[in-house]
């Protein structure tokens, strides 16, 4: 090794000047995403809209979950009858089969499903966690074994963003690294801090940040230190919009809702928050409450492929004898396509032989869970949002005293006491 032979004063005259690290480009300041239109007094219940380039979208708001193109078990016209403004694409699925170059030549992701309503890609991360067998984990990115016949791919934190990218949809996500919210130890701080890095290379890597706002995750598990650690970091970025991740994986019910809490505690305020993978009626009231804006779930198309219609009160098992003669359709008061034509009777019969039964269910549960979040919304903005978030826990549970604990818990943090 050389010894230094001149003082550093002598160096900085005789050397070039040393090139600066590049600083980020300075991008003109995007439009916000989120315009907040009322907030409820008692909790931090804010109903809003995203501000997406294929139409506002009020929220708070579900966004049905779609595999290669379209939401199992119904057309993406029919979505958009419902009221459906936003629904997601999955980047693993699409990314394999068919590709991102053919969807790309379809005019991306909204002209291969014609849709012409906003589109969510995720990463194609989670399937980490639901494919974990097929997969592996490294610093440079994810690799699965596809399950279409061996062949390898690389979700690299840039492949997943160029895919996303390539897709087109009005929201994408970075890669993070997921480990299932009930995994404890090293492995959850290092899965925190990977995902940190990895939002880092995809911003670095998106391509169209005009078109498409890139979501960060916040990751952490269930330790309330690593969450706040993960949250400071990535609020330190100039993102649009915070995605809360890693929750809603088998977790203890009062965990999940203290980790939420936590998240909407420190997030800032004018940026949307969406949490993932929520989406039963309960849970959705109560963040709401604590203040998240996005959700998304297969649960109400998953179930309505196993017979199950959802209701205020819960939900009916359409397989069950006792609905063989009920003329009544599956929800009096709901407006849905299904409702309107078909008994529980029909439905009944038909789910013994016939795959369009499923489709029928399906219609429901999706115009369930759009209705349920447009009346949260009208509620907040009428200033009623306490009064609604009583009357639901009346229908669902017949009285505050049978709410579960831990939502009566969740609401009062939230400023909402139920008696
Ligand atoms: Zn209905």
């Amino acid at each position: 090794m050389a010894a230094p032979t001149e003082g550093p004063e002598q160096a900085r005259a005789q050397a070039p000047a040393p090139v600066p690290a590049p600083a980020p480009a300075p991008a003109p300041a995007p439009a916000p995403l989120l315009r907040v239109v009322a907030k409820c007094s008692r909790s931090r219940a804010r109903a809003g809209e995203l501000l997406l380039p294929h139409g506002a979208v009020p929220c708070p708001v579900f966004m049905p979950v779609g595999t290669r193109g379209t939401a199992k078990g119904i057309t993406a016209a029919q979505l958009a009858a419902l009221g459906c403004r936003i629904c997601l694409g999955n980047t693993y699925h699409l990314g394999t089969r068919p590709g991102p170059e053919l969807v790309q030549r379809a005019g991306g992701l909204h002209g291969f499903m014609g849709w012409a309503r906003n589109l969510l890609t995720d990463s194609g991360g989670f399937q980490m966690v639901s494919l974990a067998a097929l997969s592996e984990v490294t610093e440079g990115g994810v690799r699965f074994l596809s399950p279409y016949g061996g062949a390898e791919l690389l979700l690299s934190p840039e492949r997943s963003v160029h895919i996303q990218n390539a897709l087109g949809a009005d929201i994408i996500m970075q890669l993070d690294d997921v480990v299932s919210s009930t995994t404890t130890g090293p492995r959850v701080e290092e899965a925190m801090h990977r995902s940190v890095r990895w939002l880092d290379r995809c911003i670095a890597a998106h391509r169209r940040p005009s078109q498409q706002s890139l979501f960060a995750i916040i990751q952490g598990g269930l330790d309330p230190a690593l969450r706040r650690r993960c949250l400071e970091e990535m609020t330190r970025r100039d993102v649009p919009g915070f995605a809360i991740g890693g929750l809603s994986g088998g977790e203890e019910k009062e965990q999940f809702w203290r980790m939420v809490k936590l998240c909407t505690d420190l997030l800032p305020p004018d940026k949307p928050r969406y949490l993932m993978g929520v989406g039963y009626a309960t849970d959705l009231v109560v963040c709401v409450a604590l203040g998240c804006d996005m959700f998304d779930c297969v649960f109400p198309t998953r179930t309505a492929r196993f017979g199950s219609a959802l209701v205020p009160w819960g939900s009916l098992q359409l397989k069950s004898q006792q609905f063989a003669k009920d003329f009544r359709p599956i929800d009096e008061r709901c407006g849905c396509p299904t409702c309107r034509r078909h008994s529980r009777a029909y439905l009944h019969a038909l789910l013994r032989s016939d795959p369009a039964a499923l489709h029928h269910l399906t219609v429901h549960n999706i115009a369930y869970q759009l209705e349920l979040m447009r009346a949260m919304r009208d509620s907040i903005v009428g200033q009623r949002f306490p009064d609604f978030v009583r009357d639901f826990v009346r229908a669902r549970y017949g009285g505050p005293e049978r709410c579960p604990p831990w939502a009566r818990h969740a609401l009062e943090a939230a400023g909402i006491v139920l008696e």
